[in-house]
């Protein structure tokens, strides 16, 4: 490859906001076979917002919540903190973030949970047939549903749900015209995940995959002969873009993100993608 053509590839990529940190990484673009998308923050907008609060008492519920999540940097927290509004909110004790389940404390001197299912089991909280009924129906509207106990027993459930980016559909639709196999890659549970993908057109998706574990599922995915691209926000995400053939970063994900990835999308649109692997093979084309 001669150098001058792939530095008018990555100047040409600069003018649709993609910032290309080597030329070898747009070079290793026009090779690609599979595109792995990080769920929140990569295909949703990365704005989650509470949109169910469901027990009996709605306002102890949130209240709870947010005084264990004000200690939490994860995106659900957010959420959760904001819907609290004007309620004064209580200290909470001992609090610990648990690494791709959720988040616990003490609070009005009770035990307190948050997090998926997986925290609930792992503390041995017994989520009834109801209960359940209720996570797959907020799960099949792609919510996420976080799940609150006090001492032991689950006395409510808050669903959270992050819209979809405007685009997401479309750039996914040219990926798989381009040849290539799209996958989801998410911490979130397996039904929400399905329902989030069902509605942006992709059918293979890893889910319930811890933070740790995220790289692994890349690495898989090599060692079965796939080219691989990475696409991400999160801190979570990072391990995994720098293991890709080619890592991208979401313009306004973490700096974590940013600096482990080999292009960032300054317009945070997976169209990027897309516009980066034209350019890349357009690139190639001329060097041949
Ligand atoms: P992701 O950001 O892709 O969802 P994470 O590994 O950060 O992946 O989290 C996995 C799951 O653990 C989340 O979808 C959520 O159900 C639960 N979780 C993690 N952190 C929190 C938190 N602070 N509050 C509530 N739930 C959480
Ligand atoms: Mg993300």
């Amino acid at each position: 490859a001669t150098p001058i053509s792939l530095i008018v590839g990555v100047g040409k990529a600069a003018e649709f906001g993609i910032l290309i940190r080597k030329g070898e990484a747009l070079e290793r673009a026009s090779k690609l076979t599979t595109i792995v998308l990080d769920k929140t923050g990569t295909v949703t907008a990365g704005k989650p917002a509470v949109t169910d609060i469901i027990g009996d008492d709605q306002q102890a519920i949130i209240r709870l919540a947010a005084a264990l999540e004000q200690g939490s940097e994860h995106p659900l927290a957010a959420a959760i903190v904001a819907k609290s509004g004007d309620i004064s909110l209580p200290p909470c004790d001992q609090f610990e973030a648990i690494s791709g389940h959720g988040v616990s404390g003490r609070v009005d001197g009770h035990a307190i949970l948050l997090g998926n299912t997986a925290l609930m089991a792992k503390y041995n909280v017994t989520v009834d047939a109801a209960n359940s009924a209720q996570i797959t129906a907020l799960s099949a509207e792609a919510k996420t549903p976080v799940l609150l106990a006090r001492d032991g027993i689950l006395i409510g459930m808050i669903a959270i749900a992050d819209p979809i980016k405007s685009d997401s559909k479309a750039a996914i639709a040219q990926m798989q015209e381009l040849g290539l196999e799209v996958v989801m890659l998410t911490g979130d549970n397996r039904q929400t995940a399905e329902a989030v993908a069902a509605q942006v057109g992709i059918t293979h998706i890893f889910a319930d995959v811890m933070p740790a574990d995220k790289d692994g599922k890349v690495a898989e995915l090599q060692a079965a002969g796939a080219i691989v691209a990475m696409v991400g926000d999160g801190i979570n995400d990072a391990p995994a873009l720098s293991r890709a053939d080619v890592g991208f970063a979401i313009g306004a994900g973490t700096d974590v993100a940013i600096e482990s990835a080999d292009i960032t999308l300054i317009r945070s649109s997976l169209d990027g993608v897309v516009i980066a692997i034209a350019i890349s093979k357009a690139t190639l084309r001329n060097i041949k």
